[in-house]
């Protein structure tokens, strides 16, 4: 349902002297298993489409961050009932300070709009996802966790 570039992961394409087509990427998490799919679709498609010459370059820095994903991207993961992120919260360096209890957030469920949310588990079915519960419309959801 997403695209690599509503996800922010498709950093930029262009074909060099050679004719090679050069796309660079950002993967999301690291050790996301998604980018392996991620970037043989790419040369798939991009072989489909007539080019047999493509190079797939990961490009580490900057980091991706959620901030990335575009609206269009988070209005689509809401339209299927997962809780997109909220705006990341970005250090400008220096020391991080931990907790050891997670930071109180507010989380709307993606079905009805409540605020009346719980978190059932800070991991779901992939790793950068939690788990929610409605308490008004008694619903389970996904949630995006902001990187
Ligand atoms: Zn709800």
């Amino acid at each position: 349902m997403l695209t690599l570039a509503d996800l922010g992961v498709l950093r930029g394409i262009h074909q060099d002297d050679e004719g090679t087509i050069v796309v660079a990427i950002t993967p999301t998490y690291s050790g996301c298993p998604a980018m392996a799919t991620m970037r043989a679709d790419l040369q798939s498609r991009l072989a489909r489409a007539g080019f047999d010459r493509v190079e797939v370059r990961t490009v580490l820095s900057p980091p991706w961050s959620t901030d990335w994903i575009s609206e269009q991207g988070k209005r689509k993961l809401a339209e299927h009932g997962i809780s997109p992120p909220r705006p990341a919260q970005h250090r400008a360096g220096g020391p991080v300070p931990l907790t050891l209890t997670p930071a109180p957030r507010v989380i709307c469920c993606p079905l009805c709009g409540s605020t009346d949310t719980e978190r059932t588990s800070e991991f779901g079915a992939t790793a950068c996802k939690s788990l929610h519960r409605c308490r008004s419309c008694g619903e389970p959801f996904d949630h995006v966790k902001e990187i």
